[in-house]
């Protein structure tokens, strides 16, 4: 027992990153497990080992450390990796965090007048004016605010939504399924690769609360398509509001030195307002940049009545999100894409990223440098690539080798035979370490 504990404690599993070892009560429980199983494998007239035990005992602490969350290195290529944690932060949000979490702050607390504020005063206000909204709130998700705002303004009542718009994102996020938890009902118009305006006009009555439009996002319909612009629907009465999903706040891009050709037609929450939105819905952490966070930008009368809705307080934003995406909003503000590492990572030219690639594969013998295509992910832009570089390897065995590189805490895709390690969503700063993992694996 003593030998298996002190193996336990002592070990990390070979995890970089994670604690150096396990808890003691932790250890224990882990200790007594281990011995169980190999009295009964004696009892069962096996022959055990001590170093099987032991060995044993590593394994387990290995387990145990790949299942904490961890920071990994994201090698795919895709920007917006839901299951990666999507967008990371850059360190002015992280520092905004580290203030804001460590004490205490005026998360509803006016410093002017010392009387009770809201949480929606900081990040909220100034994510409106860098979309040029009347007013903001911040919730937990997108998921969360779409859910909100149909709750709050259509519940009892109808909502049109176009049935090339009824989808689904992913992680169970359906539209009809959302609209009937959130009590409003659902008004299906149009056909699902045409609906125009006079599908919505028809469909109108003294019941309708919203005429609700939802990006695509995860997919696209291509050839016999036709929707109707959000020009053409805020004229006929009830509120529009449009959950463009990825959060892109504006469709000319001023944070970049050069409007990225990938973008294509996302819609920007400024030009979905300026063409007569109510409200907009969309992520923090998809094209915005930001923590996990969901954020219902438009009217100031629409946001206050969602504001005071009572599930509001179920899905509100945490002081955390808050503070990164206050500071998110800032980097907007003074058009600083540089500040945003998800913009940096999508604007690096590709001749960068093969200087880089070239370094990484002068370190790893067999490794080439190879033109690859990164993806915005997230849900946004479907089918668009961006052009990217990085390193390939041939490998006998692909899965073996990406789990080798997951065991050095580094995630990167197989095609046709060969690893590829897509530099564009490497931090720079991991190359070395990207480099040496591979070495390894390729020994
Ligand atoms: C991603 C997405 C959502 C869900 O957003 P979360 O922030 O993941 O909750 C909802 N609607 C659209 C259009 C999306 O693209």
């Amino acid at each position: 027992m003593t030998k298996v504990l002190s193996e336990l404690l002592g070990s990390s599993g070979g995890q970089p990153r994670t604690p150096g070892h396990l808890p003691h009560g932790l250890a224990v429980e882990v200790a007594r497990s281990v011995i169980d199983d190999a009295r009964a494998r004696v009892e069962g007239g096996e022959s055990v080992t001590e170093e099987a035990v032991l060995g044993d005992a590593r394994r387990r602490a290995a387990d145990i450390g790949r299942s904490l969350l961890q920071p990994v290195v994201n090698a795919t290529g895709v920007i917006v990796h839901t299951n990666l944690g999507r967008a990371p932060l850059g360190p002015a949000a992280l520092a905004a965090v580290g203030e804001v979490a460590s004490g205490y702050s005026n998360l509803e607390f006016r410093l002017d007048r010392g009387t009770r504020g809201s949480r929606h005063e900081h990040a909220g206000s100034l994510l409106a004016r860098a979309c040029g909204a009347e007013a903001a709130m911040v919730v937990n998700n997108n998921a969360a605010a779409v859910m909100l705002v149909l709750a709050a303004l259509a519940r009892g009542r109808e909502v049109i939504v176009s049935r090339g718009e009824l989808v689904e994102i992913g992680g169970g996020f359906r539209v009809p399924d959302v609209m009937a938890e959130s009590g409003a009902r659902l008004v299906e118009v149009g056909t699902t690769n045409r609906t125009r305006r006079a599908d919505y006009e028809r469909a109108m009555s003294a019941e309708t609360a919203m005429i609700l439009r939802v990006h695509a996002s995860n997919y696209r319909m291509v050839g016999f398509v036709e929707s109707a612009p959000v020009e053409s629907l805020a004229g006929l009465g009830p509120p529009v509001v449009v959950d463009i999903g990825s959060g892109l706040l504006d469709e000319s891009t001023p944070w970049l030195a050069e409007r990225p050709a990938w973008l294509q037609d996302e819609p920007g929450a400024r030009q979905c307002l300026e063409a007569g939105a109510a409200l907009v819905t969309f992520s923090g952490d998809k094209l915005l940049g930001g923590p996990q966070a969901g954020v219902i930008a438009g009217r100031a009368d629409l946001v206050a009545t969602v504001a005071r809705h009572p599930l509001a307080r179920a899905v509100r934003a945490d002081k955390m999100a808050l503070a990164a995406l206050q500071s998110v909003a800032f980097a907007y503000l003074a058009n600083d894409g540089d500040a945003i590492p998800l913009w940096r990572m999508a604007a690096t030219p590709v001749s960068a990223l093969r200087e880089r690639a070239e370094a990484v594969a002068a370190a790893v013998p067999s490794a080439k440098v190879v033109d690859t295509e990164a993806v915005a992910g997230g849900g946004s832009l479907p089918g668009l690539t961006i052009p990217s570089c990085g390193v390939s390897i041939e490998v006998s065995d692909a899965d073996a080798a990406l789990g080798a590189l997951r065991s050095a805490g580094i995630v990167a895709r197989v095609d046709a035979g060969a690893m590829i390690c897509d530099l564009r969503t490497v931090d720079p700063s991991d190359d070395t370490r990207l480099a040496a993992a591979l070495a390894t694996i390729t020994r």
